[in-house]
């Protein structure tokens, strides 16, 4: 089986991408397309956050459970989306038109892939090196990195999401970082038509 978008990394930015894909799969465009997500959150920032300054949040959420309740939501309202647990990415490699993604126990394959893992230094992922360059806005010091990318995409058919992609760390900009990787996926699905989804109250 290969996915046709398989997202790596399950924190603001990775779920955030995931619930606007998910969104899609009433439209043409979006039907009968496989999606993934690798939601391994044993090292996310939501660990250890408090918000109080994200609109939309219950002031005093805590991060990490932000992390239950966004597989949560996603497995109610999106269930088609596969979400692949307790497994880390440690390898990605490009053969023609397919990324072969190896966690620690499986190997999968995408189309295409979204990288939300977060900017530690120490998540590093072989076969995404030549990418990797020091984060431009937040300190030296803190020695995080980004992947060089244009407007999310790193090259064609991989796509960098949330602070990795070179934001500064706010869920807020994360979150909308994952949901912009999801509408330009989109908009390449319905063939170059600028895309969007919106639910409305009838
Ligand atoms: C202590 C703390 C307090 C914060 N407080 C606030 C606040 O008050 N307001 C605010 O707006 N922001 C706050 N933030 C920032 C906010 O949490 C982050 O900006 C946001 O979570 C970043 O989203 P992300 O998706 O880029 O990374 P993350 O949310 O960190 O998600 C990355 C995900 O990738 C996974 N991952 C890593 N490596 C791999 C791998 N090899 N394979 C598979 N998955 C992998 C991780 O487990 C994690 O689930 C806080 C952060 C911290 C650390």
């Amino acid at each position: 089986m290969i996915f046709d978008v398989l997202i790596l990394g399950g924190g603001a930015a990775g779920m955030s991408c995931a619930l606007v894909l998910g969104s899609a799969q009433n439209k043409p465009f979006g039907k009968e397309k496989r999606i993934g997500i690798v939601l391994h959150q044993r090292s996310s920032a939501l660990d250890r956050a408090v918000f109080y300054n994200a609109l939309g949040l219950e002031p005093g959420l805590l991060g990490k459970d932000i992390l239950q309740k966004g597989a949560d939501q996603l497995s109610k309202y999106y269930p088609d989306i596969k979400q692949i647990t307790k497994e880390k990415v440690v390898n990605i490699e490009q053969n023609q038109n397919v990324f072969a993604v190896k966690t620690n126990k499986n190997s999968y394959f995408a189309k295409k892939i979204v990288i939300a893992i977060g900017p530690s230094n120490l998540n590093q992922i072989a076969g995404i090196k030549e990418f990797i360059i020091p984060h431009q806005k937040i300190e030296a010091v803190k020695e995080r990195i980004q992947l060089k990318n244009t407007d999310h995409l790193v090259k064609k058919d991989m796509y960098v999401a949330g602070v990795l992609a070179g934001h500064r760390s706010q869920f807020a900009i994360a979150c909308g970082s994952g949901a912009a990787v999801a509408t330009d996926i989109l908009t390449e699905w319905n063939h170059g038509k600028h895309t969007m989804i919106h639910d409305a109250i009838d």
